[in-house]
């Protein structure tokens, strides 16, 4: 099975030094090739990070992709064209899947949480004759990662490990079929503020530490016209800043269809006028008008997938200077040790600590 594909992560950076795909594509696709596969039949692929599966299998049959990544959408998207590829039904995670599959390819979310949910729905969705391959790092699947297979779907087999990667195999045992678990839910009662988290939202369990610190930080002003909350999650920032400045317009962005979805069923619980909050599917501020916003609140994510990685911290800041208008304001909470001050300094010239505990601090730079 000799085929070559370019594949590239979304965004494309000069000078990248990661690739597109992991040892368990590889492994999943070179296991996949000893079998037959039906034309016709649906092949289901889950949590695919760039696309290197959507684009392999492409040809084969035909492929939904699901996936809670904006940036996995795009990257997969932009993959199936570098290679003239035919486009694939690329849906969310809390999207309807289509009927009888003949295989699901799963690589394994980093959140368990995520995990169980995807396997509780396919449970209820899959023909007796459909086998689940599951695919991630050997260091990332543990007895309490198989343990969650045998009990949201079925009775599950593990590969040897290939290049420190491993392969579950699994089909749906239907006794085993549950109602999907509702979304979690919890109070913020200093802020009034009741939560609502879909599987794979930030902090699902309770308020962050880091977000936690930050409510205490948000302005209120008359001046504030344009409010963004960059990387929202479930919104507990951004409805608490349109909560506090009732004149502004608040816009929400996180890359992740789950807290999109769960930011919106917030602002609609939380806020008096929930118009006044809108919520974008984007990657940090790409798309955004320059000189268009008066404040950036943003609390950033540390790794992309499973890589942790700063350059999405350095985007979202980068973004959020083009997006300020002049005198516009952006505050950031990071750790400590996340080295946020620098980048800030370097990017809008200036950053005042404005608030800190022993973990966490508060930064605020002006356009
Ligand atoms: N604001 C929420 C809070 O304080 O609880 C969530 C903060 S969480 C540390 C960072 C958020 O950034 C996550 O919800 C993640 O999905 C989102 N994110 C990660 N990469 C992103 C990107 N490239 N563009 C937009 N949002 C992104």
């Amino acid at each position: 099975h000799q085929r070559t594909l370019t594949l590239k992560r979304f965004p494309v950076r000069k000078n990248e030094t990661l690739q597109a795909w992991d040892a368990a594509d590889e492994y999943l696709i070179n296991h996949c090739q000893e079998m037959e596969l039906d034309p016709e039949r649906p092949i289901l692929i889950m949590n695919d990070s760039f696309g290197a599966l959507g684009c392999w299998f492409t040809n084969q049959a035909p492929v939904t992709s699901v996936t809670d990544s904006f940036i996995a959408k795009q990257a997969c998207q932009e993959n199936l064209e570098r290679n003239q590829l035919p486009p694939i039904s690329i849906i969310d995670c809390l999207a309807k899947l289509p009927q009888n599959p003949q295989l699901v390819l799963l690589k394994q979310p980093k959140n368990n949480r995520l995990l169980s949910w995807q396997l509780q729905q396919l449970c209820h969705l899959l023909p007796a004759d459909c086998m689940v391959i599951a695919a991630g790092k050997v260091k990332e699947i543990h007895t309490s990662t198989l343990k969650l297979f045998e009990k949201f779907l079925g009775e599950t087999k593990t590969s040897l490990a290939v290049k420190k990667a491993r392969l579950i195999f699994c089909k749906a045992n239907p006794s085993l079929a549950k109602p999907l678990p509702r979304p979690t839910q919890w109070d913020v009662p200093e802020h009034k503020l009741t939560i609502t988290n879909h599987a794979n939202v930030f902090s699902s369990d309770s308020l962050d530490i880091g977000g936690r610190l930050l409510l205490d930080f948000i302005p209120q002003d008359k001046k504030y016209q344009d409010i963004i909350d960059l990387g929202c999650g479930n919104g507990v920032i951004g409805i608490k800043a349109a909560q506090l400045n009732p004149q502004a317009k608040v816009t929400c962005v996180d890359e992740s269809f789950m807290a999109a979805a769960s930011c919106r069923e917030n602002a609609n619980i939380n806020l008096e006028n929930p118009e006044q909050l809108t919520v974008v599917n984007a990657n940090c501020l790409d798309n955004f008008e320059p000189d268009s916003a008066d404040l950036v609140l943003c609390n950033p994510p540390f790794h992309q997938q499973n890589t942790v990685t700063d350059h999405i911290a350095w985007q979202m800041f980068c973004d959020a200077q083009r997006t300020l208008r002049k005198g516009g304001e952006m505050i950031v909470i990071g750790n400590r040790q996340l080295g946020y001050h620098e980048k800030l300094k370097r990017v809008f010239s200036n950053v005042k600590l404005i608030g800190q505990n022993n973990k966490f601090v508060v930064l605020q730079s002006t356009k």
